[in-house]
């Protein structure tokens, strides 16, 4: 029996999302009133914020590294990061594991290129769009990622966490969001990433002015890819 690890909290809104996603996909695939095997630790938020803003990324590995071992030491075969912003420390937190932690970045480069898609603007937090890990793992994929301008990033990362991770969606914002994906087309940008789990609250990948990928979904799927590839149907009968 497969099982994963969700790393969630980070924030519960998203975690919500990627729990009824995961059900979802494995009823769908299996049919009846089957659902997934998962064990999720959810931390406080909170405190993973206080770790973000005074940069002590470190002690957030540590963190997130101790989660993960105790998802494994649980049963689970492989284990998830729930947002983005966090694959800053994923090599760290994999280092303490011996199961695959699926990473939200590469998952989200093999659907780009599945998809022909070239020159993606990253829709994120301001860590994600600005440190460099994620335009680096991206890179190594074989994806350059575009950004928007100063004043996008900050407008972007003020909706997320002052609005989605707080439960808020706002009209104006989707309306501001919708207005840097204008741009970034007329610069160049081929589809859009929705580079943050809680992205997909408030913009529907299929309804952008380009093609979409949000990265909570792809996330999700690959989860039940792999836990349905090494053995989660065989709890379906
Ligand atoms: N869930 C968000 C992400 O995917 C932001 C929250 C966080 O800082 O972890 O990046």
């Amino acid at each position: 029996m497969q099982m994963m690890g969700l790393i969630g909290g980070m924030s519960f809104e998203s975690s919500a999302v990627y729990y009824r996603l995961i059900n979802e996909a494995v009823r769908t695939r299996l049919g009846g009133l089957t659902s997934a095997e998962v064990i999720m630790h959810s931390v406080n938020f909170e405190s993973i914020v206080a770790l973000q803003k005074a940069g002590r990324w470190d002690d957030a590995a540590r963190r997130l590294g101790d989660v993960a071992v105790g998802l494994e030491k649980a049963g689970a075969s492989c284990v998830l990061i729930c947002t983005n912003t966090m694959h800053l420390v994923a090599g760290e937190v994999q280092a303490r594991i011996n199961v695959p932690l699926i990473n939200i970045i590469d998952e989200t480069a093999t659907a780009l290129k599945k998809n022909g898609a070239k020159r993606p603007l990253l829709l994120a937090t301001r860590y994600t769009m600005e440190h460099g890990f994620y335009a680096e793992r991206m890179r190594r994929n074989g994806v350059e990622i575009m950004v928007p301008d100063a004043g996008g990033r900050t407008a972007t990362h003020n909706i997320i966490f002052d609005e989605l991770c707080a439960g808020r969606v706002i009209d104006s914002s989707r309306e501001k969001l919708m207005a840097i994906i204008e741009q970034a087309k007329a610069e160049g940008a081929d589809s859009v990433i929705l580079g943050c789990t809680e992205i997909c609250l408030i913009l529907d990948p299929t309804a952008l002015p380009l093609p979409g990928f949000d990265s909570t979904t792809l996330h999700a799927e690959s989860a039940v890819d792999f836990c349905l590839a090494n053995g989660l149907a065989t709890n379906a009968a």
